[in-house]
């Protein structure tokens, strides 16, 4: 057997510089959400990208993450120790800059979280396409100063140079072995996003109320031979009295989020889907190791 490299690649920047674009344009599937609002992104979705290399295979776990911003908020605090969390563990850490704004403050926190993390830091120059190549230069010669491992000028929305960021990321992952078979990654892919979108209906419904306590797990997806792609998903909370506000008043929280959830999934992957949801109570699951890891909240 050939040697085997993989590493948890985490990638870091404020909000709406890209992140999730770079994580889409890596893969080359839309396995995570983008939006034109910032701060979309609200829980950690993985990407697995694996090449073969000149001395063997190398598996990278991407690991997109909300963007960092000012802790002003309680929320924002836990977002923020959880991308540092995410930090702590990355193998190689990409921070997000985009080329047609200035270096401000936000960038300057996720740059300091990023250097003082530990892992070699690629640092990505987004957006170039709207750019001029001035522009592009500036930004590259204001990011130097952080001292970084590697200076990557792209376009996550034309794929300009993003086989380079691949590259960089590649020649520092540790020696390891690969996480995921080739057969599973789409599949492992596909149930983070769908986990994601019916995540994001009911939080978007009850404005932010659990956004902690609750989380989605794909249990089963296959297709049911009439074409219709059956999914069965399990909304999990921590406690009894949180089950009845998912599932709401006669039901109706539970019918309607799960209604826009599957028109959104019927849209995206372009096929009828019978959604069948469930909700369970897993009492004090973030305290749970067990069960932290079967959420993905795994430390890999
Ligand atoms: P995130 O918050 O950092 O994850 O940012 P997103 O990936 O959600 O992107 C935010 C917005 O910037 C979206 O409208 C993207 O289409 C846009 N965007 C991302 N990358 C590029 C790029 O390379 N060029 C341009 N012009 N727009 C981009
Ligand atoms: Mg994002």
């Amino acid at each position: 057997m050939s040697d085997t490299r993989s590493g948890f690649v985490v990638i870091v920047g404020r909000p709406n510089v890209g992140k999730s674009t770079l994580v889409n344009a890596m893969v080359g599937e839309k396995v995570s959400i983008t939006s034109t609002r910032p701060q979309t992104t609200r829980s950690v979705i993985r990407g697995v990208l694996t090449r073969s290399t000149v001395d063997g295979m190398a598996q990278a776990v991407l690991v997109d993450t909300p963007g960092l911003h000012k802790p002003r908020t309680a929320l924002g605090q836990r977002t923020n120790a959880m991308i540092d969390r995410s930090l702590s563990e990355a193998d190689v850490v990409v921070a997000v800059l985009a080329a047609d704004e200035p270096v401000g403050p936000g960038d300057r926190r996720v740059a300091d979280r990023a250097g003082r993390a530990g892992p070699p830091v690629v640092c990505v120059v987004n957006k170039c396409d709207v750019a001029s190549p001035d522009t592009v230069a500036e930004r590259l010669i204001e990011a130097s100063e952080w001292d970084f491992d590697a200076y990557v000028p792209v376009s996550a929305l034309t794929a300009d140079g993003v086989t380079i960021v691949i590259d960089e990321i590649t020649a520092r992952l540790p020696a390891g072995p690969l996480y995921f078979a080739e057969g599973e990654i789409s599949d492992q892919a596909e149930r983070a996003i769908v986990a994601e979108i019916v995540r994001e209906k009911f939080l978007d419904r009850l404005h932010d109320e659990l956004p902690h306590s609750l989380v989605v797990i794909v249990e089963d997806m296959s297709e049911r031979p009439n074409g219709t792609l059956y999914v069965e998903a399990r909304v999990v909370v921590e406690r009894d009295s949180q089950r009845g506000i998912v599932i709401g008043k006669g039901g109706g929280l539970l019918r309607t989020a799960g209604a826009e959830a599957r028109a959104e999934l019927e849209a995206r992957m372009s096929t009828p889907i019978y959604l069948d949801l469930r909700v369970t109570v897993a009492k004090d699951w973030q305290q749970r190791p067990d069960l932290l890891d079967r959420f993905g909240f795994g430390a890999g």
